[in-house]
């Protein structure tokens, strides 16, 4: 497959460059030059097969040529070895997407993303050294996803005293190949830093550098794949049972017992949107900056069984005004208590508006936005009637949906929101509106770690400097 920038079809790269580079020399983000549609064998199995082998069908035309079948088979085994179930929430679905070790949906792309550097490379001897700033989700997921992975060095810089301690275990916890720093500023001064260090060429002489930012094309990639599991296990008529990190309140989990497994025990109460066989799902995707709605339009590009989506955003309602008003503007971002969405100026749009025109994107989607006060209610409301327990980005999918409902807008057939985040990662939110959400394993496991970082001040020599330092002693 030829990736091409989205500011210029003229010249396409393979995969490996794509994704090795990350951003294309004109600052414009990699696109596929097409989005391949599942063969009609996977189309009407996509309902049985297990997430792995959805996995394969999604990835394997798009690295076509460079990743040869047993090693992506590998590959994403190892990055898998957790799903996304589709359960019985309420009066719809959730689509769990925390099952995995961070317990927040990037570990699906950072996970794939590791692996597929770690491949691409073979053979280097010279070591990658990745620079990642994070306010905090993303960090963690990328740490977690290259941990123990050979030639590969990870350097995450986070603002001190700005993330959480449980953030602050997932990201300076590990030791390894991946080191923290903790700098003595904002995420904005994090951001500049590595920018900074990616921009010296005498560094780079010295040095591979790469950043694994969430515009990857081989972190959006397979995010596609939980959209065609679980679209195809709707339109089979059926979805799964509670996983091991499914949040329910013990009181509602006996009466869970009834909705899970098919759709005619669905009836208590509910069901009203849950899975009916032949009808494509809609899907509800809370989004910051639309990688992962951006995915799901590439699942259904691709064939699976979606009828359309919901971007539902918080007060940062770049996209949903463009929805409505036809006029893109990027704005400054805004506060919210749902932060991993506080995008004003969403980088993946650029990706979407390269596939589709405005009338292509308003059929297809749906937009609608939150606020703080709604997405609280929201929490609260959920965990009293249905005992389930949303994170604050869930809610505002789960509230989007309500909103649509409620003006007449929410198209007909399976409803599944898309959950993005442990309620547990944002207890200090969530608690005082539910009571004690319960602690995955892999998120009680994290909280024993004893995070290590080392203090740099907000200034470039600080940071490069400490960078020299690691590359003549350890690798
Ligand atoms: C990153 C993140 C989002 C936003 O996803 P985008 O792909 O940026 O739209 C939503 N929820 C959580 C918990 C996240 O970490």
């Amino acid at each position: 497959m030829r990736y091409f920038s989205t500011r210029n079809r003229g010249e396409g790269v393979d995969f490996a460059a794509a994704a090795l580079r990350g951003l294309a020399a004109d600052g414009g983000l990699f696109i596929p030059e097409e989005i391949p549609r599942y063969p009609k064998a996977v189309l009407s199995s996509l309902g049985d097969m297990d997430f792995c082998d959805v996995a394969l069908e999604t990835i394997r035309p798009y690295v076509a040529g460079e990743i040869p079948g047993p090693a992506l088979e590998d590959m994403v085994r190892s990055a898998y070895p957790f799903a996304a179930p589709l359960i019985a929430a309420g009066d719809r679905m959730a689509l769990e997407l925390f099952h995995g070790p961070t317990a927040a949906f990037k570990d699906f792309g950072a996970r794939f993303m590791a692996r597929a550097f770690s491949y691409l490379r073979r053979g280097e001897d010279k070591p990658l050294r990745i620079l990642v700033a994070t306010s905090g989700d993303t960090g963690g997921a990328v740490a977690d996803g290259f941990f123990g992975v050979e030639g590969i060095f990870v350097t995450v810089l986070y603002p001190r005293g700005r993330v959480s301690p449980l953030q602050e275990r997932q990201i300076a916890g590990l030791g390894g190949n991946i080191s923290a720093l903790a700098v003595e500023g904002s995420f904005d001064d994090c951001q500049r830093l590595v920018k900074a260090a990616l921009g010296d060429a005498g560094l780079r002489r010295r040095m591979a550098l790469s950043s694994a930012n969430s515009i990857n094309i081989s972190r959006l990639i397979p995010q596609a794949v939980y959209y065609a599991a679980a679209a195809g296990r709707a339109f089979a008529g059926a979805r799964d049972p509670d996983g091991e990190a499914t949040p329910r309140s013990a009181a509602a989990f006996r009466d869970a017992g009834a909705l899970r497994g098919g759709p005619a025990d669905g009836a208590a109460d509910g069901a009203a949107f849950g899975p009916v066989r032949g009808e494509p799902a809609v899907f509800c995707v809370p989004s910051g900056n639309f990688g992962n709605l951006t995915a799901g339009l590439y699942a259904m590009k691709m064939g699976a069984p979606i009828r359309q989506f919901i971007a539902a955003t918080n007060i940062n309602k770049t996209v949903p005004d463009y929805l409505a008003g036809g006029v893109y503007e990027a704005r400054l971002s805004q506060a919210t208590i749902s932060n991993a969405m506080d995008v004003g100026a969403p980088s993946n749009f650029e990706r979407m508006a390269a596939h589709f025109s405005l009338e292509e994107m308003r059929r297809i989607i749906l937009g609608v936005y939150v606020s703080d006060e709604e997405t609280r209610r929201a929490i609260a409301r959920v965990h009293d009637r249905w005992g389930y327990f949303l994170d604050p980005h869930s809610a505002v999918g789960w509230e989007g949906a309500d909103r649509l409902f409620r003006e007449g807008r929410l198209p007909a057939g399976p409803l599944g929101i898309l959950c993005t985040a442990h309620p547990a990662k944002f207890a200090e939110t969530v608690e005082p509106l539910t009571g004690p959400v319960p602690l995955p394993p892999v998120l009680a496991k994290a909280l024993e770690r004893i995070p290590a970082a080392a203090l740099i001040p907000p200034e470039v020599p600080a940071f490069t400097g400490w960078l020299e330092n690691q590359s003549t002693a350890a690798p």
